[in-house]
């Protein structure tokens, strides 16, 4: 079959199939051919490859995908879409198609029945309502995962990617970067899409760590500090986490802080991620 970044083919299969996109489902098709290379090269796929597709949609990267990895498993919540899968894909036997919310996948599970626990590489245009929790889980579950490339909304992208003292900068930065290296590797126009989204898109590439690049005592510990740091930003970091409701007081952290050579009234977005490990060591010592 004719591949589906070609226009014509989307609009034909959307009218063959009387296709309703469901916003609720953050149902952007590809629709550039350029787009998808791209993708497919920034991800890096080779026949060694078993690739994680998060929501096909029609197929389009999925054909991509097919040609150029071992195996490709991906995970569609929309059942309408089955049927449109089942023919988009019929030329290729090394894709397996699953019906579920990613969110509820034990991916992990899949990951060693398929791939005998090998790492394996995520390649997505996500759903853009659920990006976070998508990639948030894959991250701190440990699932073994090589890299992850996946177009998302851009300023998403770019908070992803950003350092101490800019305005994209906050917890979600860290986050990211706590597993894993960040690296945009194309801006995408609405135009590419069908329908167009609202907002400009990214394609992000994560490359996950063997091993964290700070070393921390209470990971879940430091991570309170940083969100409540950035849920009042533009208060000093004493004042936020104490309002946040980490547990110490603000003598300790006024302690701390020397300790680091800081400013009693830093806020929490001048520290990199280094000095927030090496607060929450001092700090969690208390
Ligand atoms: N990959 C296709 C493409 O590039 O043309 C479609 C991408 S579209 C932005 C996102 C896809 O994710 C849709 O097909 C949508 O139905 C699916 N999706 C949304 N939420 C999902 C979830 N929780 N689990 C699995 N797939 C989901």
């Amino acid at each position: 079959m004719e591949k589906l970044s070609n226009p014509q083919v989307t609009i034909a299969t959307i009218k063959k199939y009387d296709f309703a996109f469901q916003k609720k489902f953050g149902q952007n098709f590809l629709i550039d051919e350029h787009v998808l290379n791209k993708i497919i090269a920034a991800a890096g796929v080779t026949k060694d490859d078993m690739v994680l597709e998060i929501g096909p949609g029609f197929g389009t990267m999925t054909q991509y995908l097919a040609e150029t990895a071992r195996e490709v498993v991906a995970v569609e919540i929309d059942k309408a879409l089955i049927p449109v899968l089942n023919e988009t894909l019929a030329d290729y036997d090394n894709v397996t198609i699953i019906n579920d919310d990613i969110l509820k996948v034990d991916i992990e599970k899949l990951v060693h029945e398929r791939n005998d626990g090998r790492p394996v590489k995520v390649v997505a245009n996500l759903p853009y309502y659920i990006t976070t929790p998508i990639i948030m889980g894959l991250l701190e579950n440990h699932v073994p995962v090589d890299n992850i490339t996946v177009m998302v909304q851009k300023e998403v992208a770019e908070r992803m990617q950003a350092g101490p003292g800019t305005k994209d900068y906050g917890a979600l930065s860290l986050a990211v970067q706590y597993y894993a290296e960040p690296y945009i590797a194309a801006n995408v126009p609405p135009n590419c899409f069908i329908p167009r989204p609202n907002v400009g898109s990214a394609v992000i590439r994560l490359n996950l760590f063997e091993k964290p690049p700070v070393e921390v005592k209470d990971e879940k510990f430091m991570f309170q500090i940083i969100r409540a740091s950035f849920n009042q930003r533009r208060k000093t970091l004493q004042n936020s986490v104490v309002n946040g409701g980490v547990p110490v007081t603000k003598e300790q952290i006024i302690k701390a802080l020397n300790d680091m050579g800081l400013s009693e009234s830093i806020r929490g977005e001048a520290l990199s991620l280094e000095q927030f490990a090496k607060l929450s060591n001092l700090l969690s010592y208390i």
